[in-house]
């Protein structure tokens, strides 16, 4: 009987196990043939590492930043020099975070963020549904409050991009409580936007699919991979977990994977309906990731930061992921929300010549003709079925949030999806594991 079994090798689950390792019989049983679960790297045929999942880390991510120091890696930070792009209409121009649209456009943006903003720091992240307006917030989607509080269209058109590269869905889907305690929980939306100063400031060199190498390799043989989880039973003597092929005993256990995959597994006794009305309610988003490799950033010859965003083809938001001291360029784009789901239904092929169209759209031919090319349709990962992280639509932290971090009986629960700060983000699936591992060990002595 182990003292502590971890389902999942993400982030979460390795540093669950890191922290009980020193002093504790435990184990980790991964079902894919590696770690890292939304995170991963990428070798292209030149050598050049990328991320297809997570990768960057920004301030007040001291975690992570921990981490990858403590683990001997270190950071460089994305280009973020010259114009950035925006196409609302024409293709324009402009630098810093808001966009170069016209004067009465701006302030009805400015003053649509500037409200966002000053609701979302006004919740507790530990508790939002505390909040004297939870319930009208809740009950409202973001699609409502740019209704209520954009009177342009191209605000609203802009609001909404920014929205799908945070959420990675549509404003009708997500309940406006969420999204704001999404932007409370890791700082605001501004800095979730910003390169410089925000969430997008920084990479690690090798890439974070390298960390979470590094990581599951300090933890040897307890990592167990290719163990999908089918059942969990408890009772007084503990807990058995039946994977595939095998069956595992432990004290306790610690799920931490996301919401949508924990469903995946049969319970018995059958979880509390609070915790599986919940874990149903919290559907993950949609987001393919590509990446095209050129022999060089000839975006920048042009004064261009490879920062694009707007447009009606497949991809909205781009970024120069070229790594610091590589002669090859990369560019990177994201196909978000419903237009993922509809890009994750072509061919591998149909899907890059749409992706490279977008980044021709953007910064001229030249980009229709990248030495290298990857993408990741995390739509279809068998082990994820979405990303960033799980959204919840209306009414879902109202009437079932006390839920989200509450033990059952010895079963604990971690992933980013249960973090006050950096919910959604490799940050917060750090605090995640580092809360359920000081739970279980309070629980065994
Ligand atoms: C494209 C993309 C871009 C992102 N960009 C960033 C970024 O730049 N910065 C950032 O901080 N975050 C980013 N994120 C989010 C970040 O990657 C996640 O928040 C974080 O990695 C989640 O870690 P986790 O351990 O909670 O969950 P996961 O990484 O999902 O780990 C869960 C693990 O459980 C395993 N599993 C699932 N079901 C079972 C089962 N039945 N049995 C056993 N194992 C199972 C999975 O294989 C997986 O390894 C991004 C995510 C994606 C996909």
């Amino acid at each position: 009987m182990h003292d502590a079994l971890i389902v999942g090798a993400g982030f979460s689950g390795l540093e669950a196990a890191r922290r009980l390792a020193p002093d504790h019989d435990v184990i980790v049983l991964e079902a894919a043939d590696r770690p890292g679960g939304r995170v991963l790297s990428h070798t292209f045929a030149n050598g050049d590492e990328t991320d297809l999942g997570g990768q960057w880390v920004g301030p007040g991510q001291d975690r992570l930043y921990g981490l990858i120091a403590a683990m001997g890696f270190s950071t460089w930070p994305l280009w973020d020099e010259g114009d950035h792009l925006v196409r609302a209409g024409g293709l324009k121009r402009y630098r810093g975070t808001i966009p170069n649209l016209s004067v009465p456009v701006l302030l009805d943006l400015n003053r649509a963020l500037s409200r966002f903003e000053a609701m979302a720091r006004q919740l507790d992240p530990a508790s939002p549904w505390t909040h004297a307006k939870a319930h009208v917030w809740d009950r409202m989607t973001v699609g409502d409050f740019l209704r209520r509080y954009t009177f342009t269209a191209p605000a609203r058109e802009m609001f909404t991009v920014g929205i799908g590269a945070v959420f990675c869905a549509e404003p009708h889907e997500l309940s406006l409580l969420h999204a704001l305690f999404y932007a409370r929980s890791g700082r605001s939306l501004d800095a979730l936007l910003s390169v410089t100063g925000g969430a997008q400031q920084d990479r690690v060199h090798g890439s974070m699919g390298a960390l979470a190498q590094a990581v599951a390799g300090t933890l040897g043989d307890r990592v167990h991979y290719g163990q999908p989880v089918r059942a969990i039973g408890w009772d007084a003597s503990g807990v058995s977990v039946q994977t595939g092929s095998q069956s595992f005993k432990a004290k306790r256990v610690i799920l931490a994977l996301p919401p949508s995959q924990a469903l995946g597994i049969r319970f018995d006794p059958a979880l509390p309906a609070g915790r599986d009305a919940l874990w149903r309610r919290m559907p993950a988003g949609a987001c393919i990731k590509c990446v095209a490799q050129y022999d060089r950033p000839f975006w920048r010859d042009s004064g261009l930061s490879g920062q694009a965003v707007g447009g009606e083809l497949a991809v909205r938001v781009t970024f120069d992921n070229t790594e610091r001291g590589k002669s090859a360029g990369q560019l990177l784009g994201f196909i978000e929300g419903e237009e993922a789901r509809r890009w994750s239904a072509v061919s591998a092929e149909t899907r890059r010549e749409a992706v490279l169209d977008a980044f021709a759209s953007f910064f001229g031919d030249a980009a229709r003709s990248p030495i290298d090319y990857a993408d990741k349709d995390w739509t279809s990962d068998p082990w994820t079925r979405g990303c960033y992280a799980a959204i919840m639509g209306p009414g879902v932290w109202t009437t079932l949030g006390e839920d989200l971090r509450r033990p059952v009986g010895p079963l604990h629960v971690a992933g980013t999806e249960t973090a006050i700060h950096g919910f959604g983000y490799i940050e917060g699936a750090l605090e995640a594991g580092a809360r359920a591992a000081d739970e279980v060990r309070a629980a065994l002595t």
